[in-house]
């Protein structure tokens, strides 16, 4: 797909968001609802300014100290997530190193195949999501399916624009669920243990960011971060955020 969207464009970036998105899905990448979810987060995206919030920082520090601590982190994509931001959780995965694994709320093996081989495309190793043998306890229907070496076993697993059935069934089998979600109302930021309000094209790159200034972080100092973050203030204070910019002028 080719766009005429000029630089200049004051909405240039979104516009762009968008050109991936529908691109994404007439390659077969991305789901027909997954076009309509992007709509809901563009929603919220423009309510926070389009930048990230001091605060959704905070998550990002937090989350990366998780996936640090973490003897088995994984990153689940969906096809919003590989249309928009594949090489960079290629990156974000190569330096935790955590495992990509492809999983879908709307599961076909064909949607399946194209997005483990983009993935591969964008240099992931090893993307599972092909040969789903395990469930998620508590889901019935094909979002409940999963790979037994990826998520299943898993301790702490980043999973943007997550549903929030799903969300909560993973937090059930015991696990660290951190999202990236801009609503900060929707059930999945509410039930995660860190919920980063933020764009994935702006958050991603800044958990790599973090990855690289804790690494030489001791575990005791790494601990301090994980449990010194508390997300539903969290949560409160996008929200505070966002009711500010309405009584501006
Ligand atoms: P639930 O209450 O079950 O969590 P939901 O509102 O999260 O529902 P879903 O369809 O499960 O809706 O997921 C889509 C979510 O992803 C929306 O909350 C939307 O704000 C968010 N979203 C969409 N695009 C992006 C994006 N580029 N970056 C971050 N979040 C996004
Ligand atoms: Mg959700």
């Amino acid at each position: 797909m080719s766009s005429n969207i000029p630089r200049s464009h004051p909405r240039y970036e979104s516009l762009m968001m968008r050109e991936r998105l529908a691109s994404g899905f007439h390659k077969g990448f991305v789901h027909e609802t997954g076009l309509i979810a992007h709509g809901r987060g563009e929603a919220f995206d423009y309510l926070l300014g389009e930048e990230t919030l001091p605060v959704a920082d905070r998550a990002s520090k937090a989350a990366a100290a998780m996936l640090l601590l973490a003897e088995h982190p994984v990153i689940s994509v969906n096809g919003n997530v590989v249309a928009l931001v594949a090489e960079e959780v290629v990156d974000l995965a190569n330096r935790i190193p955590a495992k990509i694994e492809v999983n879908l709320f709307h599961r076909t093996s064909d949607r399946v195949h194209r997005l483990v081989s983009r993935m591969e495309e964008a240099g992931g190793k090893g993307v599972l999501g092909r040969n789903a043998d395990a469930r998620i306890d508590g889901l019935g229907h094909d979002r409940g399916w999963c790979e037994k070496k990826g998520i299943f076993e898993s301790d702490v697993v980043l999973v943007p624009l997550e549903d929030g059935d799903r969300c909560q069934a993973l937090r059930d089998m015991g696990k660290t669920v951190i999202t990236i979600d801009l609503n900060p109302l929707s059930r999945t930021a509410k039930t995660a243990d860190v919920t980063l309000v933020d764009n994935v094209v702006r958050s991603v790159p800044r958990i790599s960011f973090w990855i690289d200034k804790l690494k030489a972080k001791s575990e005791c100092d790494l601990l301090k971060l994980r449990d010194e973050w508390d997300n539903s203030s969290g949560l409160d204070m996008v929200l505070k955020n966002i009711c500010s910019r309405f009584q501006k002028d």
